[in-house]
């Protein structure tokens, strides 16, 4: 049995009862499915955009009619799917939606609009386009910038579509964020870093790394299970990924989280409201939100989506309310994946439970295999701990 009492609980307020200020809206389209993608997407369905447009209207209206005004968002991530498959009139009558349920002042610095992109989208008058709108940051799928390694992803981008869509987003002043995936196929070291020194090249202020993972129904699950794919070693994906963290490191980007990389200043801010336990809304097919305390998920299926809200029936699939102790699990699993860790008092603080009373023991066996260290007040991932990370949070999470 869990022994994890809340303290004083009327002297603190759960972070997660904050009201949310950040949105995510997941924008379900792509010209096609890459082989190793489970994403909630539909392929070249560009017929069902507008039927789509008028769902994700159907929730907002459904979610957001009865909350008192303004919503002021802090945050907005425009996720997918591809958000640049839209044409540049639908997604001026989707940001008139937004700003029917959501003030953001474009003007302040401290706030963050962010739109992953596909690198053959960006054209210039897309760029312009959205940078006019008010998006801040452009989080680019590039993968690669080798041509055999995006060909076996199914790409259908090539490095010079990344340097130039990279060389619009910086001329137009907006920050700049490429996705990179690691351990594809039998790629040595020599040619992962020429993929990380190409990314270094392209003045990317964010830089986010990940092993290639395959996943069940997808293609390239299919493809190993019949041998015609090989997963990487894992001795090896771990050696590409240390040489990740230190050639990054080297070139003077911050390491903040497992996967994730930033020159001081750029961390992506909508991320770390999820990793440091905030709320936040989401919208679109397979979205997945935080709001009062309960994680729910919509359908994954766009059509399923489409049609529910068409008959005016709710598109959530799951609603999540494990109580305040898992709440409070997460959000130490979440934050201990921040390179900045965590301080007990802040836990304790923002989530109303002291983390003795929950994980003390396991903390310690941690410290004692030198996979946590204490920096301070804070509770810290050690190199070791980091390489093994996803090791680790079962015990807290059980
Ligand atoms: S472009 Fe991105 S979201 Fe679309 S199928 Fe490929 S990996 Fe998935």
């Amino acid at each position: 049995m869990d022994s994890g009492a809340p303290l004083t609980p009327e002297l603190t307020v759960p972070v997660w009862k904050q009201v949310p200020q950040s949105v995510y809206i997941h924008i379900p389209f792509c010209t096609q499915r890459c082989g190793y993608c489970n994403f909630a997407l539909i392929a070249d369905r560009a017929d069902l955009v507008e039927a789509y447009l008028k769902a994700l209207g159907r929730e907002l209206d459904w979610r957001l009619a009865n909350e008192s005004l303004p919503r002021l968002i802090k945050t907005m991530f425009l996720g997918g799917g591809t958000p640049t498959f839209l044409s540049l009139s639908q997604v001026d009558r989707l940001v008139d939606m937004l700003r029917r349920y959501f003030v953001w002042d474009a003007n302040d610095p401290a706030n963050e609009w962010s739109v992953e992109a596909n690198p053959n989208d960006l054209t210039a008058a897309a760029v312009a386009h959205w940078s006019d709108l008010g998006v801040t940051r452009f989080s680019l799928g590039a993968q690669s910038f080798r041509v055999e390694k995006l060909e076996l992803l199914e790409r259908t981008h090539r490095a010079c579509d990344i340097q130039r869509a990279c060389e619009l987003v910086l001329t137009h002043g907006r920050q700049l964020s490429l996705d990179l995936i690691f351990a594809v196929g039998d790629e040595t070291t020599t040619q992962w870093e020429a993929d990380l020194r190409k990314g270094l090249s392209c003045q990317a202020q964010h830089l986010s790394t990940y092993q290639l993972t395959y996943e069940k129904g997808t293609q390239f699950w299919n493809r190993l299970q019949r041998g015609v794919l090989r997963e990487a070693e894992q001795d090896h994906a771990l050696q590409l990924y240390q040489q990740t963290c230190e050639l990054l490191s080297s070139q003077g980007f911050e390491h903040y989280e497992v996967s994730n990389f930033a020159r001081p200043g750029y961390r992506s801010r909508h991320n770390c409201v999820y990793w440091t336990g905030r709320p936040y809304w989401a919208f679109g097919p397979g979205a997945a939100g935080y709001v009062n305390g309960q994680r729910y998920v919509n359908h994954s299926s766009t059509t399923t989506y489409i049609k529910r809200l068409q008959a005016q029936v709710s598109p959530v699939a799951e609603v999540d309310d494990d109580g305040d102790i898992m709440r409070a699990r997460e959000y130490f699993v979440f934050g201990m994946r921040m390179l900045d860790g965590l301080d007990p008092i802040t836990f304790r603080r923002e989530t109303g439970i002291d983390w003795e009373s929950l994980f003390g023991d396991q903390i310690r066996r941690d410290l004692q295999a030198e996979c946590f260290c204490w920096e301070g007040d804070r509770l810290k991932l050690t190199a070791q701990g980091l390489y093994i990370s996803d090791t680790l949070w079962p015990n807290y999470l059980a």
